[in-house]
């Protein structure tokens, strides 16, 4: 779809009604607004609709896809960067990221958001160093019943965590999930519920890393999230409703 003068003020609007139920998911869950932060999902939209979501007042962006990341990047180079009056955008990657795709995205991104295996964070550990690069990380687990859904399995977390401990470039920041069906209530709730005991376990166990930030939450069950201690909350959808994508 074209941007144009009544795209903006859709996402306007949108982004508007997104903060307000996020801020009154936060009072239903008796947090302040401030511990929550929307990553806006922009991977249904190109770069123009991307930019007014940006210019709509969201700071933080999220692709789940790295040819995405790429391709929107290029956009915003040949044009304008995606700024913000008052500074730049932060970009998450909320996807899968594979072994070959690590060096062209690592330089575009401020958070990763789906480190889901070992020879990942192998991985990573080479390419950040090669890139004198310090990433900001969050583990992303499997807390559903379903084993092909992505994520680590929790079994698999304190082998992951020492590894991460010992990559200086690395920064752990805490873990990310998804629920089962994505569409809330009680399964959703118990799940990211799971997760924040998993991470108070983990937390515990490795009071030298950082895993305060819970990446939890998307259009369908961000209120169940937030109930269970999500700090960034994935929104897509909801942000691009009236537009179609
Ligand atoms: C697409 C996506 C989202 C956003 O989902 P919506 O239901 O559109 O809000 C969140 N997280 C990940 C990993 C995604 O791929």
């Amino acid at each position: 779809m074209e941007a144009s003068p009544a795209t903006a003020e859709i996402i306007r609007t949108n982004w508007q009604r997104v903060q307000a139920d996020v801020a009154d998911a936060c009072s239903a869950a008796g947090r302040a607004v401030s511990e929550v932060r929307i990553v806006g999902v922009s991977k249904y939209v190109g770069p123009e609709l991307t930019q007014q979501l940006v210019d709509a007042g969201c700071r933080d962006l999220g692709e789940n896809r790295p040819q995405a990341l790429w391709a929107k990047h290029d956009w915003f180079n040949d044009a304008q960067p995606p700024q913000a009056a008052d500074g730049p955008v932060a970009w998450h990657m909320i996807g899968h990221l594979q072994r070959n795709k690590i060096r062209r995205t690592l330089p575009l991104i401020d958070y990763l958001h789906s480190v889901d295996s070992l020879r990942l964070v192998d991985a990573l550990a080479t390419e950040t160093a090669n890139q004198d690069r310090r990433l900001p990380i969050l583990v992303e687990v499997n807390v559903t019943e379903d084993a092909t859904k992505t994520g680590m399995d929790p079994s698999g977390l304190p082998e992951l965590f020492e590894r991460i401990g010992d990559c200086p470039h690395l920064i752990l920041r805490g873990l990310m999930a998804m629920s089962t069906n994505f569409s809330g209530g009680d399964q959703a709730r118990h799940e990211f519920a799971r997760v924040r005991q998993l991470r108070d376990t983990l937390q515990s166990r490795y009071p030298e890393l950082d895993c305060s930030q819970l990446s939890m939450g998307m259009s369908g069950d961000f209120r169940e999230a937030i109930l269970e201690g999500a700090t960034l909350v994935r929104i897509g959808s909801h942000l691009w409703d009236g537009i179609p994508h």
